[in-house]
């Protein structure tokens, strides 16, 4: 759900008049339909087509239009800690108390969330917590170089950024609280400096004196703006053959020859082998395809304020209060925060305006006005790992969805491996940890 009208020139570019005839044109099969055209849809187009098969995805607004068009355009290749971390669960009571604080669950959707609260709760148990962190860990360092593979064979790496993050505390006690993560971290080599004072201010003037501490993580990377580098990135895809349908599927099943997508408008097509890249909205169609998976959303708010809004020199990360800051080409978008409201309820401006303020009382000089909000559905499961797998029901269907507050950083990664699936090739991490059959 974006909160402003996209443009014409926003839309995928059309496909030449000279192009070959599509499948469908020509009344066969798809090879490989892909439904959704978000980062983790593009990049799977992207790894397939350079393989040579002849790639289609679906989407019903577009290429890189909803959720991956407006986050807060982080590579987080450090950011392996699963979310039900002890300190998250110890925060739960401070931050719900807060109607715009950084969680909120809207009382009447409570009792649908429950069940899958009741799971996060259950992947803080340390041994699950253990396995999610090792899982992620891997799928970080095949994330990173799979992104810079594909930012040069696109053309796309000078919409990379390499400044680094800073994360920020108000108290010893809070800085404290974050040493066995940075420990954690460090256990995977990932690198980072603890900072304070000059160092401080050096690596971000004009903070407010609220924050006593900070921690640098050089490896940290941001993107130019995430919707521009999944139309590139897609135009990269498209220049190899793939192609574009815009179109709501309805429903999808599977029989011996692959599976058949319905669409809105009750035409349907056949394609050999499914990638369901649906972002939040994927576990409807597993549910059809016999897969009971616990996708729930993660709502994040920002707003994007003219580049000059105030002088950021790389990501700031206030953890305590739930938001970042993102230098873009485009501008300085403000804000994350979760809401676990599900897919259907009316997005809550009043969110973005209150990460606003707070960013303004955080960095004094910043200049408010001006802003565009937004609102976008992180994929979200339970211990944090995304699913990447074969359906139960039908091998020819691959699921790719539920990377939460990663889908930008992993989805190199998982177009890698879901190239690896569709092929029949061995993967380069093991696939047991993000296994759909897993819940
Ligand atoms: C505020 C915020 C900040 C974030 N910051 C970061 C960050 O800095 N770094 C990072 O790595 N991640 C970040 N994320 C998470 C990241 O944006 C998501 O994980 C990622 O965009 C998910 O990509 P996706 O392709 O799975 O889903 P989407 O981008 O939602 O794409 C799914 C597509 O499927 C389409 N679709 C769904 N159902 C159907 C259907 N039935 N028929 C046809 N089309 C359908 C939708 O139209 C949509 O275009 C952030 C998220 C938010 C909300």
């Amino acid at each position: 759900m974006q909160g402003n009208s996209k443009s014409s020139d926003e839309a995928p570019r059309p496909s030449s008049p000279l192009r070959a005839p599509s499948p469908r044109e020509r009344g066969e099969a798809e090879d490989i339909a892909i439904i959704g055209g978000g980062i983790i849809g593009i990049c799977a187009a992207a790894f397939l087509a350079e393989a040579g098969r002849n790639v289609t995805v679906f989407d019903r607004t577009g290429i890189c239009e909803e959720t991956s068009s407006g986050n807060a355009a982080a590579f987080a290749f450090s950011d392996v800690l699963p979310l039900a971390h002890k300190g998250m669960i110890k925060n739960l009571p401070k931050w719900l108390a807060d109607p715009l604080g950084p969680l909120s669950i809207p009382p009447a959707y409570l009792p649908k969330l429950l069940p899958w609260l009741i799971r996060f709760w259950r992947a803080g148990a340390p041994a699950k917590y253990e396995a999610s962190l090792a899982a992620q860990a891997g799928m970080m360092k095949l994330a990173e170089a799979e992104w810079m593979g594909l930012l040069d064979r696109s053309g796309t790496r000078r919409m990379l950024r390499e400044a680094g993050s800073l994360e920020f505390y108000e108290s010893e006690a809070e800085f404290r609280a974050s040493l066995p993560g940075w420990a954690a971290r460090e256990r995977f080599g990932i690198g980072f400096r603890h900072v304070e004072g000059e160092s401080l201010a050096d690596l971000q003037p004009g903070l407010s004196p609220r924050f006593i501490k900070g921690t640098f993580v050089p490896g940290w990377k941001t993107v130019a703006d995430p919707k521009l580098l999944g139309k590139a990135i897609w135009a990269y895809a498209e220049a190899r053959g793939a192609r574009f349908e815009m179109a709501r599927i309805d429903r999808v099943a599977t029989d011996q020859d692959g599976a058949t997508l319905t669409l809105a408008d009750g035409t349907s097509r056949q394609a050999r082998q499914l990638v369901v890249a649906a972002g939040a909205w994927s576990h409807l169609l597993a549910r059809q395809l016999g897969d009971r998976i616990p996708l729930e959303t993660e709502r994040g708010y920002n707003t994007t304020l003219p580049r000059n809004a105030f002088d950021v020199r790389r990501q700031l990360i206030f953890s305590g209060h739930g938001f970042v800051i993102t230098p873009l080409e485009t501008g300085l978008r403000v804000g994350g925060a979760v809401e676990l409201g599900g897919i259907e309820r009316p997005p809550n401006f009043n969110r973005s305006k209150a990460l606003l303020r707070k960013a303004q009382q955080f960095l004094p000089g910043l200049n408010p006005s001006g802003g565009r909000e937004w609102m976008g559905f992180r994929p979200s499961l339970p211990d944090s790992v995304p699913v990447i797998g074969k359906a139960a029901g039908g091998r020819s269907v691959v699921y790719a969805f539920g990377h939460g507050h990663l889908g930008l950083t992993q989805a190199a990664a998982t177009g890698r491996l879901i190239r690896e699936l569709v092929l029949g090739q061995t993967p380069p991490v093991d696939l047991a940890p993000f296994s759909p059959q897993r819940f």
